[in-house]
């Protein structure tokens, strides 16, 4: 699918749960989420009818995320049978490794290709600070199990907070002087529930990056698994490479080539802006006939994909643990 940008839209990401075990403070208010109740949420069958179409339409590359995907029971399931479709050459996995000791192995013979795993402190007790209660072993003995278990192209997703963890990028830099992980920096963004970016907190990528620089040179990387948003590079010594994401300040919406589909059942243009289309609505309708159901589902991807904005509304808000960050 290409679209009024030319851009070629092959990847979805799918958020299959709102629910998480943690409560990040820059993700959820400290009371929790308005948790959906299970039947707002789509079944399996429905997230598959969706993927499948998706693929027919030129989706090749799908990514798994939530709220927590591991908490979503039997999701090695749904992974292996989207890893079984022709057509799907890439499916990773967003998550809070909390569950990647128990979850890891049986993922990759399920035929999961990657996953990124979230972690903004390497300190036990800011860990539980920012995640209200989180464990961090947990965390980095799960990091542990993904290397051992022979993925490839891990990445480390670091939220930096001006306050908070921003004094962390040299042991973060150190931590992936030897494993061979991708470390991404990225920019803290405006959550549902605040609804504007925290100034006083944000540290934009170009900061970060002259902190990284004092460390020792960076070489870009070009060839990398699983591309990104993030420009890559290494660092003379270490075995590991890093990057910035910098959404906020400077967006990379031009090479965008992504669909959401919510837990919900909203298939969505962008993150923070854009437009959704309501495809639980259409699954769940009394369509007896395939044909209308086909048809419906293209012209939902069709609409969403012309739906995608130029460029987003940088400093919008997104309920993240809802539409999957
Ligand atoms: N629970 C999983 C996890 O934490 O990796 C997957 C869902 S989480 C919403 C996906 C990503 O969104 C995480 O890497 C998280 O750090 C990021 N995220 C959530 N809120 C954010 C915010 N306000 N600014 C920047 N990134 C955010
Ligand atoms: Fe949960 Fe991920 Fe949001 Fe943290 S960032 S509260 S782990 S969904």
């Amino acid at each position: 699918m290409i679209d009024k940008n030319l851009r070629n839209i092959n990847y979805m990401r799918i958020s299959v749960t709102d629910l998480c075990n943690l409560r990040c403070t820059y993700c959820m208010p400290v009371q929790g989420a308005n948790l959906l109740r299970k039947d707002e949420i789509l079944s399996f069958e429905e997230i598959l009818k969706v993927v499948k179409h998706g693929v027919g339409l030129g989706i090749n590359k799908i990514r798994l995320t939530g709220g927590e995907p591991l908490v979503r029971k039997g999701i090695e399931t749904l992974t292996k049978r989207i890893a079984e479709l022709d057509g799907v050459n890439d499916i990773a996995m967003t998550t809070n490794g909390t569950f990647l000791k128990k979850f890891a192995r049986t993922l990759k013979e399920n035929g999961l290709s990657r996953f990124n795993v979230s972690l903004d402190t390497l300190r036990p007790d800011r860990f539980d600070e920012i995640t209200r209660g989180g464990s961090l072993r947990h965390v980095l003995d799960g990091i542990e199990e993904v290397l051992d278990a022979g993925f490839q192209g891990t990445k480390i997703n670091v939220v930096v907070i001006r306050g908070k963890n921003d004094d962390e990028i040299h042991d973060f830099v150190r931590y992936i002087f030897e494993r061979r992980i991708e470390l991404r920096f990225i920019e803290l963004m405006a959550s549902g529930w605040k609804n504007m970016v925290d100034e006083e907190r944000f540290v934009p990528a170009s900061e970060i990056k002259q902190q990284v620089e004092k460390i020792g040179e960076l070489t870009p990387v070009k060839q990398r698994i699983g591309g990104g948003p993030a420009t890559i590079y290494k660092i003379k010594g270490a075995l590991g490479s890093l990057g910035f994401i910098s959404a906020v300040s400077q967006p990379f919406c031009d090479k965008c080539n992504r669909v959401r589909l919510t837990s919900d059942g909203m298939l969505r243009s962008c993150l923070l802006s854009g437009g959704e289309v309501n495809v639980k609505e259409i699954l769940r309708s009394d369509i007896l006939d395939r044909t209308d159901l086909a048809e419906q589902l293209t012209n939902a991807f069709v609409q969403v994909t012309m739906m995608k904005p130029v460029i987003h509304s940088g400093r919008n808000s997104a309920v993240m643990h809802q539409i999957g960050g």
